[in-house]
């Protein structure tokens, strides 16, 4: 029985929060979401009405505002809204970035529409968020995530600001802006930035890489990236360009790229940028997908697309000895027991994918401090490299504790980020 997302991060919360010595009833509290926005609005386009529906979910006020992005996607759930909300309120006590956790969704298919409808659509859910108070700098800052980018936060800021001209922190209503509307330097490639170092955390930490790998340098590593939208095309430049990792397939819902010596990625950007997708790229054999992609030959697997992906069957099939989740949930919590039972490390996206959230950090006090960055977003994004490796060695550190009996060395798991996310929690209520 494949359980839904929802319940898949509850179950893991459950297993995380029975060993930590809450007060009672406080886990309970802890897991719910606080609140959920529903919203139906009409937008009329093309000469009639078109109904969309969307949310926004806010799990946890603990810290405010709450953050998260918000995604355009057809067939999206309040359910799902509210899972992917509980984990940015675990990412963010992960990493120690001072936020609750929030998430929106937008029921729609973007490549439907065009650009002018978008932004009509767009500023019609940005003014039932504010009418909601679930936008403003203060309690709730979206930032993108799949289906939006840029453009879309650049809209919903304005919109913002037109309707609150009064707000002198009107621009930190919103992060993952472009640079000339309040954005802040490397947010794009944020989140793959912070894969490519969450992946050098765990080599660089001898007990962790050595059981998985013989050599245990990046260096040559036949890596393997489901989904090329910003995260996984950015993950997979970085991870090539600058620690020479072999990306043999990319893997997308329609086509599969293969090269065993390595696709240039910058030509591939390059390919879809210009054509629109990733079919038909010279430097690579492009086939149709096959179910089981998924279980493609490869050392290092990168799901960087959806939730769910890496159910029970890929988990038992895979090749692979490292999987980093870049996407958010891509291991069900079924799958992720087998990968453990076979010794397959899990990078967990609390931790893998938390790059994007701690550049929205940064733009977000840029944009309070009214500050004209420049020198100082250099600085920053050491800033956000140490934050990382940080959290690394707090975690391996407990996990170690936490997994006295286990029979191998195993890496910090998706339980033990969040138990440390708990702990953080519960040192800042
Ligand atoms: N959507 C991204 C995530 O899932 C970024 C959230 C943010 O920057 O607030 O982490």
């Amino acid at each position: 029985m494949s359980m839904s997302f929802l319940s898949d991060v509850e179950a893991f919360y459950d297993l995380a929060v029975k060993d930590l010595a809450l007060p009672t009833g406080v886990g309970e509290k802890i897991k719910v979401a606080n609140a959920t926005y529903t919203t139906r609005f009409g937008v009329r386009l093309r000469d009639r009405m078109f109904t969309f529906t969307g949310w926004r979910s806010a799990h946890s006020n603990h810290q405010s505002p709450a953050k998260g992005g918000i995604r355009y996607a057809p067939n999206c759930t309040v359910e799902e809204v509210e899972a992917l909300a509980a984990l940015m309120t675990y990412k963010c006590a992960l990493v120690g970035v001072p936020y609750g956790g929030s998430k929106g969704a937008l029921c729609l298919d973007p490549s439907d529409w065009t650009e002018a409808e978008l932004e009509k659509i767009t500023r019609r859910f940005a003014q039932e968020m504010i009418r909601h108070r679930f936008l403003d700098s203060a309690n709730n800052v979206p930032a993108p995530d799949v289906g939006t980018n840029e453009r879309t936060m650049m809209w919903i800021a304005d919109e913002y600001k037109r309707l609150r001209p009064e707000d002198i922190n009107a621009l930190g209503c919103v992060t993952g802006k472009p640079l000339g509307g309040g954005g802040i330097e490397g947010r794009v490639e944020a989140t793959g930035r912070g894969v490519q170092y969450a992946i050098r955390a765990f080599v660089d930490t001898p007990t962790l890489i050595k059981p998985l790998f013989e050599d245990a340098r990046l260096f040559g590593k036949r890596v393997a990236i489901q989904g090329f939208g910003n995260v996984g095309a950015h993950a997979a430049l970085f991870l090539s360009k600058e620690d020479g990792c072999k990306i043999t397939s990319i893997i997308e819902r329609d086509v599969v790229l293969t090269n065993p010596s390595g696709i240039n990625v910058s030509d591939l950007i390059a390919h879809r940028d210009a054509t629109g997708s990733i079919a038909d790229f010279a430097g690579a054999a492009c086939t149709s997908t096959p179910p089981e992609a998924l279980t493609i030959d490869c050392d290092i697997l990168i799901p960087a697309a959806v939730e769910g992906v890496i159910n029970a069957d890929i988990a038992r099939r895979t090749p692979a000895r490292l999987i980093v989740e870049a996407a958010n949930g891509p291991c069900t919590f079924e799958a992720a027991k087998i990968l453990d039972d076979r010794q397959i490390q899990v990078i967990p996206d609390l931790y893998a994918n938390a790059g994007g959230v701690i550049v929205s950090y940064f733009e977000w006090v840029k944009n309070l401090g009214h500050m004209p960055f420049g020198l100082l977003e250099r600085r920053y994004h050491e800033k956000g490299h140490r934050v990382l490796t940080s959290t690394i060695e707090r975690t391996v550190g407990a996990s170690l504790q936490w997994d006295e009996d286990a029979s191998y060395l195993s890496g910090p798991t998706e339980l033990d980020m969040v138990r440390s996310g708990l702990e953080e929690i519960m040192r800042r209520t």
